[in-house]
């Protein structure tokens, strides 16, 4: 009998799979982050076991003991609100940074790059409802900084990320993933760069984000279970 975390992992992935052929997308395409925030190194190597290899964290002292603890051959991606004074950590342990959300912030962790010889891939965070409690750019804010983000030479700027407000339907998020897509297709034409990921879709929308396009999708509670505590002020 397969535990529960791998039976979860199994019926996630067959969804995302069911969600590509449907939308014609290629399966290979969306990439699978487990959030692991609040659960144990026992919980992620039981996912590791299953084969899940991308793990997402939100808090860098509660990821670091984790991250230490496990094989090298998990890819690392940092989902949480990020702090000027954890970037020097956070670079060598992540490889994927998911909510830069300001100019200044991205310049500095640039900066430290640079100095740690690392090349981090990030995401822009767009806060496309103007929600005053979550972070990430105000689409206008993101058009007038996009010339000095993409001209920063370490950090590589892979695509958006948002995290949309809480809707009692998966379906009625369609609508803020769809305009997702379309600033992500205007921002390419704008500046003519490529920004091929979107990280979009959770638990309880990651269907409807792979419909319209996420390219990473970060799953928590639908693999691990019910988190315990809340980790932050925005995520339960
Ligand atoms: C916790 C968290 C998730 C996962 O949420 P679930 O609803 O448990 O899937 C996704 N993205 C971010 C930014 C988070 O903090």
């Amino acid at each position: 009998m397969p535990g529960e975390i791998p039976e979860n992992l199994s019926e996630v992935r067959s969804r995302i799979a069911a969600a590509c052929i449907g939308a014609g997308r290629d399966v290979g395409g969306v990439e699978l982050i487990a959030v692991s925030k609040t659960f144990p190194v026992e919980s992620i190597r039981e996912a590791y076991e299953a084969g899940q290899r991308v793990f997402g964290e939100s808090r860098q002292q509660e990821a670091q003991p984790k991250i230490d603890a496990l094989s090298g051959s998990i890819r690392w991606h940092f989902i949480g609100r990020v702090q000027r004074n954890k970037v020097r950590k956070l670079l060598p342990s992540f490889s994927v940074i998911h909510a830069v959300d300001s100019f200044r912030l991205a310049a500095y962790m640039d900066e430290v790059a640079g100095e740690l010889c690392v090349s981090p891939q990030v995401f822009l965070q767009v806060n496309l409802a103007g929600e005053e409690s979550k972070g990430g750019f105000e689409p206008g804010d993101l058009i007038a900084e996009m010339e000095g983000i993409l001209a920063l030479k370490r950090v590589e700027v892979i695509g958006l990320m948002c995290i949309p407000p809480a809707e009692d339907e998966a379906e009625e998020s369609r609508k803020w993933f769809v305009a997702m897509r379309e600033f992500r297709d205007r921002l390419e034409r704008d500046f003519s760069v490529r920004l091929p990921s979107l990280s979009m879709g959770m638990s309880g929308d990651y269907v409807v984000a792979v419909e319209e396009g996420a390219t990473h999708v970060r799953v928590g509670s639908s693999i691990f279970g019910r988190r315990a505590y809340r980790v932050d002020g925005e995520l339960g």
